[in-house]
Formats: structure tokens, sequence, C-alpha cells
């Protein structure tokens, strides 16, 4: 087997997933949808190719229009006592 396809976090195994990243990008939060990600079935480590991350830094770069606005919570910082 590859050892691509083994988790160096919990020796997992890593299956073909589409995901959602978000990032700060140029002071303001994106998130890519449809992510292609090697996912651990275990312990959920996402990674992603040399390949991709090219292609993330191409589209955040581009002045591709979004599909979607999305609301984001925002909270203050409190000290919550833990129980
Ligand atoms: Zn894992």
């Amino acid at each position: 087997m590859n050892e691509l396809n083994i988790c160096p976090i919990c020796g997992g195994t890593f299956e073909e997933k589409s995901i959602q990243l978000d990032f700060r990008y140029k002071g303001r939060l994106i998130v890519i949808e449809g992510v292609p990600a090697q996912v651990c079935k275990d312990c959920g480590e996402q990674l992603i190719s040399a390949r991709t991350s090219k292609d993330i830094e191409a589209l955040l770069d581009s002045d591709i229009k979004p599909i979607k606005q999305i609301n984001v919570p925002v909270l203050p910082f409190r000290h919550i006592a833990q129980a």
C-alpha cells in the first residue's frame, strides 16, 4: 500500500473526499467548497495535494464571483468555567 494512504497522526486509512476549507485572505474570510482531499477515516486528519494547494492559491488570486455569501458568527472571548 502507498504510504501516503496511511494517516501520520493515527495510522488510519485515508479516503478521497470533497471538503470545505476556510481561509483568511487579504483580511477577508473565504470559504472554498468541493476541495478534493484525503481525509482520515479514523481521526479526520485532512491532506491536500500540492497540486490542489496551487489551484486554491490561483482561485484566491482570481476574481471569480462567489456562488453564495454566508453569515459567520463572531463571539467576544470570555473565560468559561469548565465543568
Ligand atoms: Zn488519522
